[in-house]
């Protein structure tokens, strides 16, 4: 067991969602790997059978972490609460947040979602005497917003980009994302899974109190290192090794969001008339027969050299990993923090937006297979996005050096542990 002095000895506590819990297990293998000691607090039960074979392939890889079982309380939701699955499990984990005892021996630092933050933030202070920090899941741009949400006129982002969702200031989400952002302000620091050259301009603006007075730090920490894989996917990998260098249209849209039927038809006929060949996976696809859901390694596939385009929904994680391999992103934003996320790409000149596009498509509006044919084109044609892409993928490299020097990821997280320990 680690003692509670040198090396830092970290305690991770991740909320709902594959995209959260991702960069959560990044960072804490980031941190094994940097001699820190780590406790992984498990919310249980864990709704999805993909998010507990995610916890049990990790703490069998990853055996110096120890694991804590956080039970969660019952929680019948209201029928002012959302239906959304996510909702409900991030929902019910804040409430079951006041159950956290005191760590044995005490950790240096409590490391949690922003989804979680207010709950989280005075029980780590009051009850467990810890620093408390943020690790935000998705981009330094979303970040701004997060912080700035609760301040009239000063937002940081276009107001184009912002979800509807967070227009309603009566929707659960809008609610915890205001009550969220403002819990910022008292955290002892936010670690961003992002890079200096991704996000440039947002990163200073948060750091430089542009944004929101009074707001800790914000360390780059991106862009985290994938886990390594346990399970083969010969089948994907197989296919794409048959295909040319350059000539893959990657299409995903995350875990979490659904096209409708009718726009995977008109998708599909677009892909078709591109005459590209494709490899895609369609997250959480509710239509029976039409596509056949399935799970990829999509690490392994931006990996691959016959990928050429990836048409994303832009969740960050998607993002950063296109960022880490190269591959230019057609982006196709669907909801959340998407729209920004999008912005990103575009600004840093590693793809493009979807032309078109707005909020809603993809759902109830139609983009039909002769637009998507005509992007897939020409983005395949634009020597500037792969240009970008390829640039993108060496600043993300420099980030991650070993003695990259220059204030890079790897400096902004050996000089926090180091603080820590
Ligand atoms: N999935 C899988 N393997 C994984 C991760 C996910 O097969 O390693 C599939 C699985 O079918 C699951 C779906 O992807 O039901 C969505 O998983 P996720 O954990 O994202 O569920 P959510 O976070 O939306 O509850
Ligand atoms: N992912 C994957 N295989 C799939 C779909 C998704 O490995 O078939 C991974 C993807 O590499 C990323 C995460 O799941 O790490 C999705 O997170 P992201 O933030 O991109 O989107 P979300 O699913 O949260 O909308």
């Amino acid at each position: 067991m680690p003692t509670s002095a040198d090396p830092a000895y970290v305690a991770l506590l991740p909320s709902a969602g594959m995209g959260h819990l991702t960069p959560f297990l990044r960072l804490a293998s980031s941190l094994v790997s940097l001699g820190c000691h780590v406790t992984l607090l498990r919310p249980l039960p864990i709704v999805s059978s993909a998010k507990s074979l995610q916890f049990s392939d990790f703490l069998s890889s990853h055996p110096s972490v120890h694991c804590l079982d956080l039970h969660l309380l019952p929680f019948q939701p209201s029928s002012a609460d959302s239906t959304d699955p996510f909702f409900l499990q991030f929902e019910s984990i804040s409430r079951s947040v006041p159950l956290l005892l005191p760590l044995e021996p005490k950790p240096s630092a409590l490391v949690t979602d922003i989804f979680l933050a207010s709950s989280v933030a005075p029980v780590a202070r009051a009850r467990l005497n810890l620093p408390c920090f943020v690790l935000f899941t998705s981009s330094a741009s979303m970040l701004s917003l997060c912080a700035s949400f609760n301040i009239p006129g000063s937002r940081f982002v276009d107001a184009s980009m912002i979800p509807p969702v967070l227009r309603d200031p009566n929707n659960p989400f809008t609610q915890q994302f205001s009550t969220n952002g403002a819990a910022l302000a008292g955290m002892d620091g936010v670690l961003v899974n992002t890079f200096d050259a991704l996000e440039m301009r947002a990163l200073a603006a948060l750091n430089q109190g542009e944004v929101l007075e009074g707001l800790p730090r914000v360390f780059t920490i991106g862009p985290l290192k994938p886990l390594e894989r346990r399970r083969a996917q010969a089948r994907e990998l197989e296919w794409l090794d048959g295909q040319p260098e350059r000539s893959v249209v990657y299409v995903s849209f995350g875990s979490q969001t659904a096209l409708s039927e009718e726009q995977i038809k008109e998708l599909a006929r677009g892909l078709d008339r591109s005459g590209f060949s494709r490899h895609w996976f369609m997250g959480r696809v509710k239509e029976r027969g039409l596509v056949v859901k399935d799970w990829v390694e999509q690490e392994e596939i931006l990996a691959h050299g016959a990928v050429a385009t990836f048409m994303s929904h832009c969740g960050w994680n998607s993002v950063t990993e296109a960022a880490m391999h190269g591959v230019h992103v057609l982006a196709w934003p669907r909801n959340g923090d998407q729209r920004i996320n999008a912005g990103v790409v575009e600004a840093v000149g590693m793809g493009r937006l979807f032309k078109g596009w707005e909020w809603g498509c993809g759902g109830e509006k139609v983009v039909v297979g002769e637009v998507v044919e005509e992007e897939l084109r020409e983005i395949m044609e634009d020597a500037r996005v792969v240009a970008g892409a390829a640039r993108v993928r060496e600043e993300a490299v420099r980030a991650v050096a070993v003695g990259g020097g220059g204030g890079g990821s790897r400096d902004s997280l050996t000089g926090l542990i180091e603080k820590l320990g």
